[in-house]
């Protein structure tokens, strides 16, 4: 590997942020299909919005979300793991947000979680990074919220967990009629 392939795939502590989480999550989908892999060159074509295609690099990628953050997009993701140089049968979205993963069990928290999922709410636009997100008229982060829910007991709220929910950090959420029995990874 060349030295600015090796600053992203050799760093364990990056793979682990929920952001990098999230598109780890997204490259393991179907619609994350690679149209061909090179493994010689180590590339990979990817389908893009409208007919356009992605030249994926292990280093760098042609899509607007590598553009912006310089850091592994989804495409790279899976690159790297058709490559079998990554995995993504084995993502851990346990102690999102750095929350305890037991504090989610607390009955107070299962009703924000409940309410998270399932209380309609308007979202609205994502911060620049897309780490922060307007929901209703809070601005929320997977750790942050600024609505008096938050302020007041400094532990998720039902705007965090819709974050949480939206970016596939929280699984298995049954429908509201079967009760509050969560799993949250
Ligand atoms: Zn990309
Ligand atoms: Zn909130």
């Amino acid at each position: 590997m060349t030295a600015a392939e090796n600053k992203f795939w050799n760093n364990a502590e990056l793979h682990n942020d929920e952001e990098q989480i999230f598109r780890q999550l997204k490259a393991r989908s179907n619609k994350c299909r690679p149209l061909s892999i090179s493994k010689d060159e180590q590339k990979g074509i990817f389908p893009g919005a409208d007919r356009s295609i992605y030249e994926t690099a292990l280093d760098n990628c042609t899509c607007k979300d590598f553009g912006f953050r310089k850091l592994p997009c989804k495409h790279m993701y899976r690159l790297a793991h058709e490559l079998g140089l990554f995995r993504l049968d084995k993502i851990s979205t346990k102690g999102w947000g750095g929350w305890p993963v037991t504090l989610h069990k607390e009955s107070a928290q299962q009703d924000r979680l409940f309410r998270g999922a399932y209380e309609e709410m308007s979202i609205g636009h994502p911060s620049e990074d897309r780490t922060n997100l307007q929901i209703n008229h809070c601005r929320a982060s997977l750790t942050n919220c600024t609505c008096p829910d938050f302020e007041e007991r400094k532990k998720p709220c039902k705007h965090i967990y819709r974050m949480a929910i939206l970016k596939g950090l929280i699984k298995k959420i049954p429908p509201s009629s079967s009760g509050k029995k969560y799993v949250v990874y």
